[in-house]
This record gives C-alpha cells, sequence and structure tokens, in this order.
C-alpha cells in the first residue's frame, strides 16, 4: 500500500482517488476550492439550479467503466440522458438546423442544404470511424511513455490517413461545399479550446464521437456525476479534503517525498498525482514565481453568464448555438488579436428544457458561453458589461429575445474568475491547445522524471474534455499500479 497524495478534487482529481482506493492505496485528496469538482461544478440561486462547467457529454461508456472500475453500476448512481436533438444551430441569415440522432433525418437535412454534402458526411464518417480506432489504440487509452505494445504497433497501420495529418479546417472545406455544414463542423475544436483554423485534422474524431454516440446529459444536472464518484471514491477509503491548497512538492534523490500544505500541514507521500494544471508543476517543485503555461500557448477560455429565467421559452432545445456572421474573422479576433471577439459565435445551454427539477416551476436555466482568449485581460467592470452588451447583441441578431425579459439570477464567469477558482493560467479551460500535431498529442505525460509524480487531468494526456479526463484518470492509475509496487 503506498501513500497517495491527490492535488486537485477535479474530475480527474476524484477519478483517479476512487481507481487508486480501490487498488488498496492510502489515498488523500487536497483541493484548494472550498468545493469538489474543479471546473466541473455547480452553483444554485433561489431554485434555479445551474452546472458551472461542462454542459454536455459524449463517450458515456467511459463514464460506466470509470463506475465500474470501483464495482459499481452507474444506472445505481445517476439517469443518464440521451439528448434529442442534440443541438439546434442558427445563422444570422435565418438558417436553422438540428442536430438529432437519426441518421436518416441527418442525411435528409444534409441532403436539404447541399445534396454534394450527403457524400462529403459519409467520407467524413468513414474518417471519423478510422480516427477513432486509432486513437483508441495509441493514444486515448495508454500512456506515451509507454513502450509499444502489439495493439500499438497493429494500429499503425492506420496510420496512412493522409487526411488526418493535414489542417482541420482545409479538411473540413474539402469534405462538405454548404458554408453551414462547413460553419457547423469547424466549431468542434472548440470542445478541446482550439481553433479550427490551427488544429490538425484528427480531431474530427470529435464530430465523429457526437454522431457515433450521442449527446447527454445527467438528470439533476451534470454535477450529479462528480457527486457520486466523490461518494464512491469516499465509501472506498479515499480521504477528500476541501480548502487545502498545495504550495508545494518536495522531491529527494529525484524521487517525491511529500507535500506542502498552504497551512504548514505536510503530508509524506510515495506518490503526488497533480491534477491541477500541469505547468503549475514548476512553481510547486521549484520556482514560486514561475508563472506556468505562456499565454501564446494556451487554450481558449470563456465568457459565461448564467440566468435564470422567470418563464419558460418554448421551442427552445437543450443545446443551441448562434454563429456569429464571421466566423473566421472572430477566431482571427480570439487567437492572433487575444481579444474578445466582436461579434461572438454564443453558446445557449438551456437543461430545464429536458429536466424541471431545476427550475423553482416555470422559468429555464440558461448557461450562456462565448469563446475569450486565456490572457490576463483586465476584466474589470467595463470590460465585464461589454463583452455581455456583444453577446446579447449576437442572441437579439439572431431572433433570440428571451433574454429581454427580467433576469433574476445573473453570474458572470470571465477568464480572470476561471484563472482564479481553478488556478488554471489566463482561465485555459483545456491547458494547452491543441493546435498542429505536438500540441494534440504531445501533452504532459502523465508519468514525470520524478519518482513518484503522476499528471492527471485535462491538461495532461490524452487532452481536455470531460470523458478524455476519465481516460487519462484510467491512464495514470494504471501507470501507478505497474511503477510504484511495494
Ligand atoms: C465553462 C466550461 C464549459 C465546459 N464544457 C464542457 C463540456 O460541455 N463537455 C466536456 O466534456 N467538458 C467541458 N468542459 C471541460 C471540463 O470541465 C474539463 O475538461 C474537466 O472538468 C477538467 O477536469 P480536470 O480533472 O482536468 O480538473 P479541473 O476541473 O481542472 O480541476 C483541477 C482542480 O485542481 C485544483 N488545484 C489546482 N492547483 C491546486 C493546488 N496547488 N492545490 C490544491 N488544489 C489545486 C483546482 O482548484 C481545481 O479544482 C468545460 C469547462 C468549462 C470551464
Amino acid at each position: 500500500m503506498k501513500r497517495v497524495v491527490i492535488i486537485g478534487g477535479g474530475l480527474g482529481g476524484l477519478a483517479s482517488a476512487t481507481r487508486l482506493a480501490v487498488q488498496g492505496h492510502h489515498v488523500t485528496l487536497c483541493e484548494a476550492g472550498p468545493t469538489l469538482g474543479g471546473k466541473m461544478n455547480t452553483f444554485e440561486s433561489r431554485g434555479f439550479r445551474f452546472d458551472t462547467g461542462p454542459s454536455l457529454i459524449t463517450m458515456p461508456g467511459v463514464f460506466e467503466e470509470t463506475f465500474a472500475a470501483a464495482g459499481e453500476r452507474i444506472e445505481e448512481h445517476i439517469k443518464l440522458q440521451r439528448l434529442e436533438p442534440v443541438a439546434e444551430y442558427v445563422w444570422p441569415d435565418g438558417t436553422r438546423l438540428q442536430h438529432g440522432s437519426s441518421l436518416p433525418q441527418w442525411l435528409e437535412v444534409v441532403r436539404q442544404l447541399e445534396p454534394r454534402d450527403v457524400k462529403g458526411f459519409w467520407k467524413f464518417m468513414k474518417l471519423g470511424a478510422r480516427l477513432l480506432e486509432l486513437s483508441n489504440e495509441t493514444f486515448l487509452r495508454r500512456a506515451p511513455t509507454e513502450a509499444p505494445d502489439w495493439r500499438t504497433l497493429r494500429a499503425l497501420r492506420f496510420l496512412p490517413l493522409r487526411r488526418a495529418w493535414g489542417n482541420y479546417a482545409r479538411v473540413v472545406s474539402d469534405l462538405f461545399v454548404s458554408p453551414h455544414l462547413r460553419q457547423m463542423f469547424l466549431r468542434y475544436p472548440t470542445y478541446v479550446g482550439s481553433s479550427p483554423w490551427r488544429s490538425p485534422a484528427t480531431l474530427l474524431v470529435i464530430p465523429y464521437l457526437e454522431y457515433a454516440y450521442g449527446g447527454w446529459f445527467a438528470q439533476g444536472g451534470l454535477y450529479r456525476i462528480v457527486q457520486a464518484i466523490a461518494a464512491i471514491a469516499r465509501a472506498r477509503g479515499a480521504e477528500l479534503r476541501v480548502n487545502a491548497p498545495v504550495e508545494g512538492i518536495e522531491a529527494a534523490s529525484g524521487r517525491v517525498k511529500s507535500v506542502r500544505l498552504h497551512d504548514g500541514t505536510r503530508l509524506e507521500a510515495d506518490v503526488v498525482v497533480m491534477n491541477g494544471d500541469a505547468s503549475m508543476l514548476a512553481r510547486l517543485m521549484k520556482s514560486p514565481t514561475d508563472k506556468g503555461l505562456p499565454p501564446e500557448q494556451r487554450s481558449m477560455s470563456g465568457f459565461l453568464t448564467l440566468a435564470g429565467l422567470p418563464r419558460e421559452v418554448p421551442g427552445l432545445h437543450h443545446h443551441t448555438v448562434f454563429f456569429s456572421a464571421d466566423y473566421e474573422h472572430e477566431f482571427r479576433q480570439l487567437m492572433d488579436e487575444a481579444r474578445f471577439p466582436d461579434d461572438p459565435t454564443v453558446y445557449v445551454n438551456a437543461p430545464s428544457r429536458s429536466d424541471r427539477s431545476l427550475v423553482p416551476g416555470d422559468g429555464e436555466t440558461l448557461f450562456i458561453m462565448a469563446n475569450a482568449p486565456a490572457r490576463a485581460e483586465p476584466w474589470d467592470d467595463a470590460a465585464t458589461r461589454e463583452a455581455l452588451s456583444r453577446v446579447f447583441a449576437r442572441l437579439r441578431a439572431s431572433g433570440f429575445h428571451a433574454i429581454d425579459a427580467e433576469l433574476p439570477v445573473l453570474e458572470k464567469w470571465t477568464p480572470r474568475r476561471i484563472e482564479q477558482a481553478y488556478r488554471m493560467p489566463g482561465g485555459a479551460i483545456y491547458g494547452r491547445h491543441s493546435h498542429g500535431w505536438r500540441g494534440a498529442f504531445m501533452r504532459p505525460a502523465n508519468r514525470q522524471r520524478t519518482r513518484g509524480l503522476y499528471v492527471v487531468g485535462g491538461s495532461g494526456h490524452p487532452g481536455g474534455g470531460t470523458p478524455t479526463v476519465l481516460l487519462s484518470a484510467k491512464i495514470t492509475s494504471e501507470l501507478i499500479a505497474k511503477h510504484e509496487r511495494d
């Protein structure tokens, strides 16, 4: 049995606590903030309940696996609900389309928009299926530093996918003619906080996963997943502490020895698992002034508004995306100029459309989000007001007037608040961006050079987003089982 200290109580930290407690280790998890869950968190006011982080999950099988690793059945803890449609997309020219899970219906939508794109869609599905097979065998389920086994070698035969190694936006343009379908597919790299114009086409696996496995929600809100995993970790003996920021990791002779908490407590550790942003390891290990991930390497942050509407909005779907008029210009402003766009694409999540327990009687819970650069802009009151007015201007211009009504709850999350709440440099939601091949695949290793030191979560391998973070916890705990034997 090893003494394991986990730094951070995000989804990856909690899933690791569960898996490592099941392996029989003595696990102590230290979360700096007042609640568990990290970015996957919750906010409640006047009877309105919001998720403040993830709003859509894919790959439900990975969630089932996490519970199964502790001998539990997910359905005994959480009711996962497949969304139908997954999302509605709205363009400034008035075009609207729904992406549902029925393939014949979706093909009809594509045919209506542009008959030539039916062929492009099939090509995309074929490419996505091969990419998923390749990713599963090589990247998603194993640590990149481990020696290849026969499965990896077998997967290499899929590598000559000429398209997969190209530029994401270029491949989308090759596959689709309709400007609407192009824009719809261009959006997916934002699921990992990246620009479609800079990401590799391998990220087409993201839309493929949504088409193949659907988009899901958990009744009661996605925070239920955090609560259930935390309860299982505790039941297996893990100690989960909140308000326990770690200030330093101590090592001797190339091996971790202990962690130092803010209040001066020292916890002896054979194994330390970093669930906070991996770029903060340098600060914890040697240099208290290190600022972590440099701005040009950061994934995007977000500008988020939580609003409780006093009445229902019939016809509104669980997820709606209101596209900006010029997507490429929007990304130039986000990435090249590092500023909040004049005309942002706005994502509206209304979980109360699927679950009335989230609202007090009538009404809707709205989670309204736009991408924002992960830079240390001031985000003072004036900047925040200006960003909010641009978000609302896009919604009004796209015909969404529900926000004109009185809003009884209004919470705003700026990149600066995200940075401070979760200790992510600049509020970069997904750690390093996934630009280029290196950015997407050469992420901080789960097993670090200092012996006994591991990384888990979205800033490390294999990357951000809830299912990937759970896979990260699986990889890291398997590495610990392999390398940290008594
Ligand atoms: C607004 C928003 C929307 C999102 N939407 C989606 C979505 O729809 N679907 C999806 O799959 N994903 C989404 N995500 C991403 C998803 O939330 C993350 O990828 C995932 O939750 C990250 O989990 P993690 O394990 O990496 O830990 P994190 O959530 O990053 O948590 C790390 C924890 O470590 C703690 N910590 C850091 N340093 C220290 C220290 N020194 N001492 C103690 N504790 C420390 C932090 O306080 C934090 O709680 C979204 C995120 C945000 C913010």
